[in-house]
């Protein structure tokens, strides 16, 4: 499907002190415990493969395939990605905006998350690295991919939550055959006996010694928003952030676009979103700081609740230099954000989308947002796993008889006395 198996990768390099290292099964430097980034040999991509070519290739995320990290075809998620960008009038209208565009992960192949992304990677380069056994700790998405993709790809499969995920996640998890371990503890704390059991189990935890491929299969969420524009970047993007990765690597995919030509230069504007309840990031960035003061989550936003976010000082700094902000919303933002975009264009998004969508509202209103420029907001997963979110919140409706009477008068107001 892909034709061939020329890759351009050329090392990992830490993103702090810029240290080097082979492409291994390793996620933090040795040196300074910073993050490890996959580099590409951009010189060789930009004389070999002209943006024409990517045309007639199929329309998923492996469309960009020089521009990750595997050396072989891709093990699972062949599927997986380009999914819509949508123009958004009537959220627009709403918002008092001019060109609003959904780019709806909300559809994503095959368990309605932009983390479909991140696995697909994930998956390939824990099989070329000769892994069996995989595992991840997970807010919920991350979790229901990784089981879904593991089961079609043969792996061993552990994964760890905190124990009081919603049950949509929790099903959809398990349907897969997956070990599932809840853990009494939030989310940093299940990250951390990860971490201890990377270092005893020669398993690939895929958002633990495999992060750093894990995370490129993001920026396939960015390229694909600047080719579905023609080929253009906006001029603001609205992303929610949980561990801050996702953000961090929109910007290294628009990065790596100018680089290669694909695109005019451009700079757009970052605008990072959270759950007030959990926005270890965006109270750095509203203080002007990168350095993150962790948090106990305490929100209805469980996907985005990582009170020590991984990528968090790196998220908040790209937002800063972008010359965006970053805000969040409370959880009852949070449902009239789900609702609004529901109402206005038909799209049930998660808690997430419902953070994405408040917090634009906010920035417009704040004026931090200029409404006559394109902006893009991240859809990042599907409100039919957080119905609990906002079920209760749309009325009960009492049962009529079935009669048209019963009808005309408890819907249309209409008196059955009036007609006679
Ligand atoms: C994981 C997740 C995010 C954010 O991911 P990070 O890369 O950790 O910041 C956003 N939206 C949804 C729905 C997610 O599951
Ligand atoms: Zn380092």
């Amino acid at each position: 499907m892909c034709g061939g198996t020329v890759n351009y990768i050329s090392h990992l390099k830490c993103r702090q002190c810029a240290r080097t290292y082979e492409i291994e099964p390793i996620a933090a430097c040795e040196e300074c415990w910073a993050p490890l980034e996959v580099i590409y040999d951009y010189d060789r991509i930009r004389s070999e493969v002209p943006r024409e070519s990517l045309e007639s290739r199929a329309r998923t995320m492996w469309r960009y395939r020089e521009l990750l990290p595997l050396d072989q075809e891709p093990w699972v998620g062949r599927s997986t990605g380009f999914t819509p960008l949508l123009p958004a009038p009537r959220l627009a209208k709403a918002l008092g905006a001019r060109e609003i565009y959904l780019k709806n992960d909300a559809v994503n192949y095959p368990t309605l998350s932009f983390k479909d992304r991140v696995v697909a990677v994930a998956l390939g380069k824990a099989r070329e690295f000769g892994f069996d056994t995989v595992g991840c700790s997970s807010t919920g998405n991350l979790a229901n991919s990784l089981a879904a993709q593991a089961a079609a790809g043969g792996f061993k499969t552990f994964i760890f939550v905190p124990a009081d995920l919603e049950p949509e996640k929790l099903v959809n998890t398990r349907i897969y055959g997956a070990t599932l371990i809840k853990v009494r503890g939030n989310y940093d704390q299940v990250n951390r006996l990860c971490s201890e059991i990377s270092q005893k189990y020669s398993w690939g935890i895929i958002n633990v010694n495999l992060r750093s491929y894990y995370s490129e299969g993001s920026k396939t969420f960015g390229y694909e928003i600047a080719e579905q524009l023609g080929w253009r970047l906006p001029q603001n993007i609205v992303v929610p952030m949980a561990g801050g990765s996702l953000i961090t690597k929109i910007h290294k995919a628009f990065g790596e676009l100018q680089k290669l030509g694909w695109v005019e230069s451009a700079a757009t504007k970052f605008f990072g979103a959270q759950a007030t309840g959990c926005s270890p990031i965006t109270t750095a960035v509203k203080q002007k700081t990168c350095e993150i003061t962790p948090q106990k989550p305490n929100t209805v936003v469980k996907s985005l609740a990582i009170g020590n976010p991984a990528d968090g000082f790196y998220a908040a700094k790209l937002i800063l230099e972008s010359g965006g902000a970053g805000e969040d919303v409370s959880d009852a933002e949070v449902v009239d954000g789900i609702r609004l975009l529901a109402e206005t264009e038909g799209l049930f998004a998660e808690t997430a989308g419902g953070v994405t969508v408040a917090v634009a509202r906010k920035l417009l209103r704040l004026g931090r947002l200029n409404p006559a420029e394109s902006i893009v907001l991240a859809i990042t997963g599907n409100g039919l796993k957080t119905v609990g979110a906002v079920s209760g919140e749309l009325g009960a409706s009492e049962a009529i008889r079935p009669r048209l009477a019963d009808f005309e008068e408890q819907y249309l107001n209409v008196h059955a006395a009036a007609s006679v």
